[in-house]
């Protein structure tokens, strides 16, 4: 499970997230949602460790990984990333892709094997010698989400990760991923412009403005009770 304690990130001075407090649960799934430019990707790059924190603490599984004294890199958080540019390595197989952020210790037998097993549960079984080129955007997609998902995180953080497909290919490559993340027991951090998805698939809400958390809860609570109208007027389109 992820733990964000009092996250505060300064860009030049200026706050882009402000003291941000949040649990992921293991089989969790939490959307934040918040407008453009609040801090949403901020915060997810914090807790992947590929931006540092001003202040405040980043844990996974109860052992801090990152504070004023340790800041652990992303390869050693158990924590997984897919972003929307989820670009794959172009010059290496479909099999060398997924097989990349499994630990070098790994034998070649069980990296193989691992990397026949996520194939098959995207939808890619038998893909593993070609090359990214030869493939679809939406199989780019999956092949992506293989590799994310290959080294088992605890923690997966996306950042709009299935904005770029067409919607029957979006519905297909979330559900796949999020199936397989629950059933691994990993926590989920999704960023979505879309309060429908966030709706539908979150165990819970965070409402971000100004790189702070200003309400989290149950989807259907924070729908129901919105804290201000700018709360409300994320679902305003729904119906
Ligand atoms: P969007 O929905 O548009 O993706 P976001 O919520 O993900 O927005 P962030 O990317 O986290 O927003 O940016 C938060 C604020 O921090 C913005 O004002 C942005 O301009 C600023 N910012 C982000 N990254 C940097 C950086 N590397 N250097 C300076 N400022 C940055
Ligand atoms: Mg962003």
């Amino acid at each position: 499970r992820l733990a964000l304690d009092g996250i505060c990130v300064n860009f030049d001075g200026v706050p882009a997230v402000q003291d941000l407090t949040l649990d992921v649960g293991a089989g969790e799934l939490v959307c934040l949602l918040g407008p453009s430019g609040c801090g949403k990707s901020t915060t997810l790059r914090v807790a992947a460790g590929v931006e540092r924190q001003t202040s405040g603490r980043v844990f996974v599984d109860g052992s801090v990984v990152s504070d004023e004294r340790v800041h652990a890199p992303p390869e050693a958080r158990s924590v997984g990333l897919m972003f929307q540019d989820f670009a794959l390595f172009p010059h290496l197989t479909v099999a060398e892709n997924v097989g990349f952020g499994l630990r070098k210790g790994v034998g070649a037998a069980e990296r193989a094997a691992t990397v026949t097993d996520y194939l098959r549960r995207v939808g890619l079984s038998g893909y593993e010698r070609k090359y990214p080129h030869q493939l679809s955007g939406g199989e780019q997609q999956r092949v992506a989400l293989a590799r994310a998902l290959a080294p088992r995180p605890r923690v997966m953080l996306m950042d709009e990760p299935f904005s770029g497909l067409d919607n029957r290919l979006r519905d297909e490559v979330r559900d796949e991923s999020l199936s397989i993340l629950k059933e691994e027991g990993a926590g989920v951090l999704l960023v979505t412009h879309d309060p429908d998805e966030a709706m539908r698939m979150s165990d819970r809400i965070a409402l971000m403005r100004e790189g702070r958390i200003v309400q989290v809860g149950a989807a259907y609570h924070i729908y129901n009770y919105p804290k201000d109208r700018a709360a409300a007027a994320f679902f305003s389109d729904l119906n």
